[in-house]
């Protein structure tokens, strides 16, 4: 199972870090030991100062596929969940100074929560909200009408590098609001109201 993450997909997050705006999709991978699930607690790690929320849609793919159409991309998924991406900032602004991959930044142990998935059919793919709080503050908030790459283009492009198998994930990137983490928040993730995770950090 390969676990999939797109960068920069939201043009107001990427002003707030300064980045430039991408021509294609910035992807990266995560091993399946970056999954945390049944909303287990996050140990904050020691190799880090700089832990930032991403709250990311997450799709998950059904059916074996390679140079998908972007027009039948929407067959190769049926249900859609809710995950955040830790980031190790630190190091990832350490990687970026240097022109490095961003592996351990993102792919550590536990860095990708991750939700139930709920079947796409009900909802609005193109008008869909998301959020995520902090101690019940709402720091991010995002539309999927936002994003400068559709879910279909993403598999779309993914597909023509990599073979897509049934249940890899692609973490779809994340709107403005990124920021720290410290031990003792609880982190909520919301897929329009319906609240999908929490993530407490210990
Ligand atoms: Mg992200």
């Amino acid at each position: 199972m390969k676990i999939f993450g797109i960068g920069r997909n939201y043009a107001a997050h990427i002003e707030e870090l300064n980045n430039e705006r991408p021509t294609e999709p910035v992807i990266f991978t995560m091993p399946d030991t970056a999954l945390l699930i049944r909303n287990r607690p996050f140990y904050y790690p020691t190799f880090s100062d700089d832990i930032h929320h991403e709250v990311e849609i997450v799709l998950k793919i059904s059916k074996v596929g390679k140079n998908i159409d972007e027009k039948f991309a929407h067959t190769y998924y049926n249900e859609i969940g809710i995950g955040i991406d830790f980031t190790a900032r630190d190091l990832q602004q350490k990687a970026k100074e240097k022109g490095l991959p961003w592996a351990i930044a993102k792919g550590f142990n536990d860095a990708a929560p991750i939700s139930e998935f709920v079947p796409k059919d009900s909802l609005d793919l193109n008008n869909l909200n998301f959020s995520l709080t902090v101690d019940g503050e709402t720091r991010q908030h995002g539309n999927t009408k936002l994003m400068l790459f559709s879910f279909d283009y993403i598999i779309s492009y993914l597909s023509k590098f990599f073979l897509l198998k049934k249940g890899d994930l692609i973490y779809t990137g994340t709107p403005k609001g990124v920021g720290p983490v410290t031990i003792g928040n609880r982190l909520e993730a919301f897929l329009e109201d319906k609240k999908m995770l929490h993530v407490d950090i210990k």
